[in-house]
């Protein structure tokens, strides 16, 4: 999971003797290919030397390179992306595998990791947290990309139904609403506590109708507009699995209706002459230029064309040589280069979108950007 915490770890990381950070992105076409992995992060370590052909991060790049290598040869469980960061002297050996990952294949070397993509990847990540309220208890769950980890349970007791203290029945009721009150608010508190440290970004609230409409009354402005549905539970005859998997049913129909409308706005914007391109080479103009806010992507598109490392310059067709600055000129996968050109040097959201979106946007060419101007 691309949580805080693992940010946080990440950022402590320091050594003189240099950090290895290896950006892999994982091509789905080409899942069957076992070496893919090692391939990509070998072009990446080419691009690497063209632009910093000496200086101290070479022998680092050279330090950790066999590492790196034999580990990727032997990684099989797929994902659409990998981060690795490599530091042998200082015992520093960290990987992150991402699944809905738009990352580029990029190496870098510094005395600490670079995290500018991986902290961008890990704002976008859809997280959903679960929270079933109940008179009695209430249950919190929190998954990243359909994934179910349980991460905390809070369980409180409010007195039972039945009187035997002898008090005046509505005396009583009073009482046990001002429980389930305290108890309500104590969640609501919880999930604040747990949005700190988990960034979670989605929320579904389940439970009892009455409930769980008076949790939503006591939730706080910042969490209510996380709320991406609820879900009645009949608590009695319901499996935890069962609300979980209805939960991520909300969830999962809430992402494609997200993806669905940033297209058609997408292509709204672009056919009434508004901020917004589609396909390469218009996206790629947009790029060089620095003008993109948000880059938009069909899952598992690829497209061959040609990098100039020297000056960043690429272009979605074959050239032997740079027509901005003359330097000779690589082949390469541009999608790679757009992402990250996305996040490099614009500081662009980059969105990956599915199913009937995909489809959507692959009749368009498949990548389009939202512009900043
Ligand atoms: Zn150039």
């Amino acid at each position: 999971m691309v949580s805080k915490r693992l940010l946080s770890h990440l950022a402590s990381l320091h050594s003189e003797d240099g950090i290895v950070s290896a950006y892999i992105r994982l091509d789905v076409r080409l899942l069957h290919e076992p070496m893919q992995p090692l391939m990509k992060f070998k072009g990446a370590v080419k691009r690497f030397l063209r632009q910093e052909p000496e200086g101290r991060w070479v022998q680092a790049l050279e330090r950790e390179e066999e590492r790196i290598s034999s580990f990727l040869e032997r990684w099989r469980d797929g994902g659409r992306g990998l981060v690795v960061f490599s530091c042998t002297p200082a015992d520093i050996w960290e990987v992150v595998p991402l699944e809905k990952a738009a990352i580029p294949t990029h190496v870098s070397v510094d005395t600490v990791p670079d995290l500018s993509i991986l902290a961008r990847v890990a704002d976008e990540y859809p997280r959903l947290l679960t929270v079933v309220v109940q008179r009695d208890r209430a249950r919190i769950y929190l998954a990243e990309l359909g994934r179910l980890q349980n991460v905390e349970r809070l369980r409180t007791l409010v007195p039972g139904q039945h009187d035997e203290g002898g008090w005046a029945q509505a005396r009583y009721q009073r009482h046990v609403e001002e429980h389930v009150e305290r108890h309500l608010r104590r969640v609501v508190k919880e999930l604040q506590e747990i949005r700190q440290e988990t960034g979670f970004n989605r929320l579904v609230v389940a439970g009892p109708h009455e409930v769980a409409t008076r949790f939503l009354e006591l939730l706080p402005a910042d969490l209510h507009r996380l709320v991406i549905g609820r879900t009645h539970v009949d608590v009695k005859h319901e499996s935890d699995d069962e609300v979980l998997q209805d939960a991520h049913r909300v969830w999962r129909q809430h992402e494609r209706e997200m993806e669905k409308r940033l297209v058609q706005e997408l292509l709204d914007e672009a056919q009434g002459g508004g901020r917004a391109v589609m396909g390469f080479d218009q996206t790629i103009d947009a790029l060089l230029q620095d003008r993109v806010r948000m880059l938009v992507m069909a899952d598992g598109i690829t497209r061959d064309g040609s990098a100039c490392d020297s000056c960043g310059f690429f272009a979605a067709r074959d050239l032997q040589e740079c027509p901005v600055c003359g330097s000779e000129a690589f082949p390469t996968d541009i999608v790679e280069r757009a992402i990250e050109r996305a996040y490099l040097t614009q500081d662009a959201a980059v969105e990956v979108v599915f199913d009937e979106a995909r489809e959507w946007l692959l009749a368009r060419g498949g990548v389009g950007a939202f512009l900043r101007y």
